[in-house]
């Protein structure tokens, strides 16, 4: 069964082509400046990256280059689009009523509009690339996967705000948390790849890349997750804040004569690593600075580190103790010094790092001693099987309904 995976943003559109049989990525590629002069690169699998400058003044336009290119006599992968059996379509927010990936009909674009609110920079766009792959493929099933959905489990102690309730109530602000097809995942190959009931265990899944957040994930659910009603709380990233004071913007405005959306855009484009140090969001050059002695990038990381040490601790508490531990995504993968120094925190707990294990990186690897206490390990994420699998399961599921 192949599956197509759509990621869209408002002028760009990623995807892959899989082979859900065995998990063969067969091309990917992605469409960029969509609505402006337009390019579009192309990788089949074992082939040659090939970008050319396209045209696309909509999604529609882009998702015809990406299927001409699926079937093209050189380039092409598969013989005809008959051949892709479903869609799959990362969606951002799916406010409190979508708890699961779901086969997107009426009532399913509805509550993705009735979300934009939420998601205004994503799910617009991710309508778009629903409603251009409905238009260029008909009858071919389409599913949504949710950033919120794996997060719908949280209790209400997690989730709602200090705020009056009746803004809950009118407006549905509460955390909601992303990332959840990474956190669903990762938790779950985490029980896998420990040959454990995910059940049976406590696991905080440190999913860490330009964007990051943590989750606490206890018997197979989320009971809690950093990320908040948008992606701007939490964890400092690479260009975004993560916790700050509220009343922030309103001091920032005053005095630097902005408005709140001005304030929300620098928190969340121009803070973080790139705003703390001035260098770049991007953690390799950050770490590459602090060893130049760069003060800005020393204290940059120290504070990096102490909010994700902070909740850590927290997420032990509110489940009553932590079995597992998993690092995750691009700097969770490859960020030897940063597994060491987060797990080092947690020695007073019995911890027990296993230096030699740690120096491995991109794979699944358990990087505590066997006499640990808590076994932290790095569960490389990919959030495009993920979805591609949530695709196959749900559209097998309705066909022997
Ligand atoms: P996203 O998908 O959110 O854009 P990724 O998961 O690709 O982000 O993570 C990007 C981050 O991973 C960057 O900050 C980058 O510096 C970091 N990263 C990638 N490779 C390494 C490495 N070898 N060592 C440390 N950090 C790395």
């Amino acid at each position: 069964m192949n599956v197509l995976v759509v990621n869209c943003g408002s002028s760009s559109l990623k995807f892959q082509l899989i082979n859900y049989d065995n998990r063969d990525v067969l091309a990917k590629g992605i469409c960029e400046r969509i609505g402006l002069d337009g390019s579009f690169t192309y990788q089949p699998k074992g082939g040659e990256k090939e970008t050319l400058e396209a045209a696309m003044p909509t999604h529609v336009e882009a998702i015809q280059f990406v299927l001409n290119a699926l079937v093209n006599e050189k380039t092409g992968v598969i013989k005809d689009l008959s051949e892709v059996d479903a869609i799959g379509h990362r969606v951002l927010h799916g406010g409190m009523k979508i708890t699961q990936p779901v086969i997107i009909d009426d009532e399913v674009i509805k509550v993705i509009e009735d979300c934009a609110d939420l998601g205004p920079l994503h799910n617009p766009a991710n309508l778009m690339g629903i409603n251009a792959c409905m238009k260029l493929m008909p009858g071919v099933p389409n599913v949504a996967v949710f950033d919120t959905a794996f997060h719908q489990t949280m209790p209400p102690k997690a989730y709602m705000y200090g705020i009056p309730r009746e803004y809950y109530e009118k407006y549905g602000i509460r955390k909601y948390g992303f990332h959840g097809t990474s956190h669903k995942y990762v938790s779950k190959r985490t029980a896998e790849f420990l040959g454990k009931d995910i059940k049976d265990l406590k696991i905080i899944v440190c999913h860490l890349g330009n964007g990051a957040s943590l989750s606490a994930v206890k018997d197979g659910k989320c009971l809690d997750t950093s990320m908040g009603l948008t992606p701007l709380e939490g964890l400092i990233m690479g260009t975004r804040s993560g916790d700050i004071d509220p009343a922030v913007v309103e001091y920032l405005c005053n005095k630097e004569h902005l408005t709140p959306s001005e304030v929300l855009n620098i928190l969340n484009k121009k803070s973080g690593m790139l705003g703390m140090t001035g260098i770049s969001s991007d953690h390799r050059d950050i770490c590459e600075a602090m060893e130049e002695g760069n003060q800005a990038a020393i204290d940059c990381m120290d504070a990096y580190y102490y909010r994700i040490i902070k909740y850590i601790g927290s997420y032990i508490a509110a489940m009553g103790g932590v079995d597992v531990i998993t690092f995750t995504a691009g700097i969770g993968e490859n960020g030897n010094a940063l597994r060491k120094a987060l797990c080092e925190a947690f020695s007073f707990m019995g911890l027990v790092f296993d230096d030699e294990a740690n120096q491995v990186n991109k794979q699944e690897i358990i990087i505590t001693k066997p006499e640990s206490k808590i076994i932290a390990c790095v569960i490389p994420t990919n959030e495009e099987i993920a979805i591609c699998e949530e695709t196959v399961e749900l559209v097998t599921a309705s066909k022997q309904a």
